[in-house]
């Protein structure tokens, strides 16, 4: 071979190896990141004022908030992945009566709990739901098995308390969820139901303990330092709710939504507008299309096409760089964020 002819073919070799499709471990050289991994949570958004807080109430939620994503933050900085940090991370939410998720979920107009969960993989867009469960102590851990030991996405009712049940995951009767606080809140929605002629239905909502509407609902997302996504959401879904009603938490795209090419985000709020706005999937879908900023992209979505359907609610995110955005129109999300340096912030009103 031709000494010009053999380096043509070296330089077409070379040329073919530098693009071809990246892997998980390979993304890890060529990112540019912000941060080689990040972590941030929420714990539900709404009508949280400060004027309505104590601050015993506050101190609580914060230390809560810290521990959850303190859990994480370890998994990650000990080379964990994604998906291990976010279901860890919930795990605490979850065994904290303080959310409306797990332990703390809320009570159902037939005076039961009925649990919603979903995760997802940004690396190979595989995913997991369960959906009106009763007695899984820890839902996102469904959500896992379903997406890791089915050959399904979303599994729901009975069957998939069967699932958890056959698959070793712990089982607890219906008393480990009764919550005085959240039986008193569904008390106090029938009486109003009885009394206001106009139902609103922002009423299912309603937090009797600190005199406001909110969301409680956790969600966890998380970028390993191998530059894999994944995002997480649980619910005890709206208080009063009936007639199996399914919020956004559990659906992909709506409550959850992971993919490493653009980002990952977990939703809060008035799940009805967030699974016709489709909220997750669509912010990144802006970037996957438009070339969006995930904070461009977030912005967008809930300040002017959710807030335009009447929707409320929050979505905290992280991009493919570990770029983190919170975004919320209510006046107040339980949320915290951690960089790779270990930075922390928590946060739970609009001017913090
Ligand atoms: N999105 C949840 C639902 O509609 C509620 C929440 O975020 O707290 O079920």
């Amino acid at each position: 071979m031709k000494k010009g002819t053999l380096l043509n073919v070296c330089l077409a070799l070379l040329f073919l190896c530098c693009n071809q499709p990246k892997t998980g471990d390979e993304n890890l050289l060529n990112r540019q990141n912000i941060n080689t991994f990040s972590i941030i949570i929420h714990g539900g958004a709404g009508t949280i004022l400060k004027k309505n807080m104590t601050a015993e109430k506050e101190a609580a939620y914060k230390a809560k908030l810290e521990e959850a994503i303190r859990t994480g933050f370890d998994i990650l900085k000990n080379g964990g992945s994604s998906l291990d940090a976010v279901e860890k991370t919930i795990n605490i939410m979850e065994d904290s009566p303080l959310f409306n998720a797990g332990k703390g979920a809320v009570f159902t107009h037939d005076e039961a709990n009925e649990h919603d969960a979903s995760i997802m993989d940004g690396k190979t867009l595989n995913a997991g739901a369960s959906a009106g469960t009763t007695m899984v102590k820890n839902p996102i851990n469904l959500a896992r098995a379903v997406m890791e030991k089915s050959p399904h996405v979303m599994l729901s009712g009975t069957g998939a308390d069967t699932f958890a049940e056959e698959h070793g995951l712990s089982i607890v009767t219906p008393d480990y969820f009764y919550n005085e606080r959240r039986f008193k809140s569904l008390q106090s929605i029938k009486d109003k139901e009885k009394t206001e002629l106009d139902h609103d239905t922002k009423v299912s909502f309603y937090d009797d303990d600190i005199k406001n509407s909110k969301f409680g609902t956790v969600g966890c997302v998380a970028l390993d330092k191998n530059g894999n996504l994944a995002a997480g959401t649980s619910t005890g879904g709206m208080t009063n709710k009936r007639w199996g009603r399914i919020g956004d938490s559990p659906i992909i795209g709506a409550g959850t939504y992971a993919n490493n090419n653009t980002c990952a985000v977990s939703s809060t709020g008035w799940g009805e507008y967030f699974i016709r706005a489709m909220v997750a999937y669509d912010i990144s879908a802006l970037m996957e299309y438009k070339g969006m900023s995930l904070k461009a992209a977030a912005h967008e979505v809930i300040q002017n096409k959710l807030t335009r359907l009447g929707g409320a609610g929050g979505i905290v995110a992280i991009d493919k760089d570990g770029n983190m955005v919170s975004e919320f129109n209510t006046t107040g999300m339980y949320r915290a964020t951690m960089n790779e340096k270990g930075e922390m912030n928590v946060e739970i009103y609009k001017e913090d």
